[in-house]
């Protein structure tokens, strides 16, 4: 955050009330041959429209948004938004699942996966169709706690994921009894991976005991082809990072998708057998 923001509770809580909080979408690109480098999902990634400011990354504003229990308001504002717009991309043909990050002072709240079912349900939607994301540290902080709530959220259907791992302190039983779907490897390994042997051998080691514990793997921060190729290698089923696209606003969404699968259009860049991507 830059020494020179003032943010207060006050203009936080106007800012939830109000129309500033605008939830940014950054797509996750599907690797396996078959799917064709195709986008089934993207993370849902909340800014603030500052009057003053301009745009404010919510790392500038969720710790605050946590102390003071604004962050429930908050939630409830990026999760509503989130559905709504996998509604709509539904309604113009584009079918996409959505992650939305939850903090870990919400796991208390026993009723959000019944809230967060009968919003789906209102909507029209599958509850597969969202994925709860919750961090390796959060998760892990109370993990008989997380397993209750997570437990819940799983038997509603919705898919469950783990994220920054690599950051935290899981044990091995505490993730073989949480039912988690999906594994997000920490950013600083896989951005790091294009001039680092060790930040390598942990991708690897991650993506090898997330599927052996029958997890998905996503790698979030993939910012060059040779890491996205690497990945791919390594059997990692999605990647999420700069390379493919920043998080951006929801109605770019179906542009951008349309300018990455038209790079197999491209002679240049690197063969995958069914697609070439192009740069
Ligand atoms: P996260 O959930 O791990 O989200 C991924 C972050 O990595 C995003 O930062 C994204 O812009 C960034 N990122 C993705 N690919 C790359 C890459 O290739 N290179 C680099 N350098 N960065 C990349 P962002 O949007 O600033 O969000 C930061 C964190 O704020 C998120 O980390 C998440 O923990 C939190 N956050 C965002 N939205 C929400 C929300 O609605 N609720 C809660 N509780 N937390 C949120
Ligand atoms: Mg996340
Ligand atoms: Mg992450």
């Amino acid at each position: 955050m830059d020494a020179v923001f003032q943010i207060t509770e006050r203009d936080l809580r106007e800012a939830i009330e109000g129309a500033q909080l605008v939830v940014y979408y950054q797509p996750k690109v599907s690797l396996s041959a078959e799917e064709g480098f195709d986008v089934h999902a993207c993370e849902a990634l909340v800014r603030w429209q500052h009057p003053q400011y301009g745009m404010v990354f919510p790392d500038a504003f969720i710790p605050l948004a946590e102390a003071t229990g604004l962050i429930s308001p908050l939630t409830d504002r990026v999760v509503a938004a989130t559905v709504n717009q996998i509604r709509l991309w539904e309604d113009q043909g584009l079918s996409l699942s959505v992650a939305v990050n939850l903090t870990p002072r919400l796991l208390d709240d026993l009723e959000l996966p019944d809230r967060f079912s009968d919003l789906m349900e209102r909507h029209g939607l599958p509850a597969s169709r969202l994925i709860v994301e919750i961090t390796e540290s959060g998760a892990m902080a109370d993990a008989t706690k997380t397993t209750d709530i997570l437990v819940r959220f799983r038997l509603k259907g919705f898919g469950l994921s783990l994220d920054d791992f690599g950051t935290g302190y899981s044990s091995l039983v505490q993730l073989h009894r949480m039912p988690f779907s999906e594994m997000k490897i920490d950013r600083s390994f896989v951005m790091d991976m294009d001039h680092d042997e060790e930040a390598k051998a942990i991708v690897h080691s991650i993506v090898h005991l997330g599927h052996n514990l029958g997890l998905h793997l996503c790698a979030e921060g993939v910012e060059t082809l040779d890491s996205l190729k690497w990945l791919r290698e390594a059997g990692c089923e999605t990647a999420q990072g700069y390379y493919m696209s920043r998080p951006i606003p929801a109605e770019d969404v179906p542009s951008w998708r349309d300018e990455w699968l038209a790079k197999d259009m491209e002679p240049r860049g690197v063969n995958y057998g069914t697609k070439t991507l192009g740069l």
